[in-house]
């Protein structure tokens, strides 16, 4: 297969029009948050409604080298546009949370899947609310591409014994990627949610029998990325499921978070059902099971 390039410019608009009076006859489909998609030879070139202009493919370099040494605003830049389809993005839900699993979720969005990812109006799982994600992490289920990682309590406090949250973060990404290529070809371009700087995530892979490489990493990528948004909406609903399964179990209420809410919880589970049986439903280290048995 050819090298493929990427390339994004921000170009003025002058030169915005330019390239598209030099390549129209090969105009294209224009996709969401575009003002148009070229597609001549070997290139995919997508001007978005940001600013910023993608040349993709083999032949990047070719199209994008005119702006690339010319004039005003014209920006190379090795980070991708937020809008290069496909992408796989992922994202961890759970490990704020005294109670509960944690979740890591990653997801390939391609173009055919801006349509539902727009109409849901999926951004950060953060902003959308817990009625919300239970409607649409379905109709992202049914529709994407996704491999999907629950570690519940039992199970995280076992391994929290040799791993800190950084390490089991890193391990459930890379094992939800390699679950996802055995899904699906995994798109080139993959964005992670940063949680940690790169050399920390690769450091903490270093053992892992495969390790899977050429991640971008960002901060708040939900907001920027439909990818990294869908598997944060996904993880947050099987987060959520835990839970009702949890209370359901349990017979009570388990108040989400770290903070005094998840203590009251705690200290009902523990007059209820007594400290020994914590492990099942909490992640131990956390500073609220001190305050919880008061030890
Ligand atoms: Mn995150």
């Amino acid at each position: 297969m050819s090298k493929q390039t990427v390339r994004t410019l921000k170009l003025s608009r002058e030169q915005e029009q330019k390239l598209l009076d030099t390549w129209r006859e090969y105009e294209a489909k224009t996709p969401a948050y575009a003002r148009f998609c070229l597609r001549p030879e070997n290139c995919v070139i997508t001007c978005y409604e940001s600013g910023k202009t993608v040349f993709q493919g083999s032949d990047a370099d070719v199209y994008a080298s005119p702006f690339m040494n010319e004039g005003p605003l014209s920006e190379e830049t090795e980070v991708p546009s937020d809008l290069i389809l496909p992408q796989a993005g992922s994202d961890e839900v759970g490990t704020g949370d005294y109670f509960g699993p944690v979740c890591v979720c990653a997801a390939i969005v391609s173009e055919k899947d801006m349509a539902l990812i727009t109409k849901l109006g999926i951004r950060d799982s953060k902003q959308l609310n817990d009625e919300l994600i239970r409607k649409a992490a379905p109709q992202l289920m049914s529709q994407l591409i996704y491999s999907l990682l629950i570690v519940d309590n039992e199970r995280y406090n076992r391994v929290h014994d040799f791993n800190n949250m950084n390490a089991i973060k890193a391990k459930l990404h890379n094992q939800a990627y390699i679950n996802l290529a055995g899904k699906a070809k995994l798109p080139a371009f993959r964005i992670i949610d940063q949680f940690a700087p790169e050399g920390m995530y690769y450091h903490y892979l270093k053992h892992e029998p495969v390790i899977m490489r050429g991640i971008h990493f960002e901060t708040k990528a939900e907001d920027h990325y439909p990818s990294v948004a869908a598997a944060s909406v996904i993880a947050r609903y099987a987060f959520l499921r835990c839970m009702d399964q949890l209370e359901e179990t349990w017979q009570m209420k388990f108040n989400k978070g770290g903070g005094a809410k998840a203590d009251e919880s705690g200290k009902q589970f523990v007059a209820k059902y007594g400290k020994d049986e914590l492990y099942k439903v909490a992640k131990l280290h956390f500073k609220n099971t001190g305050r919880i048995t008061g030890e």
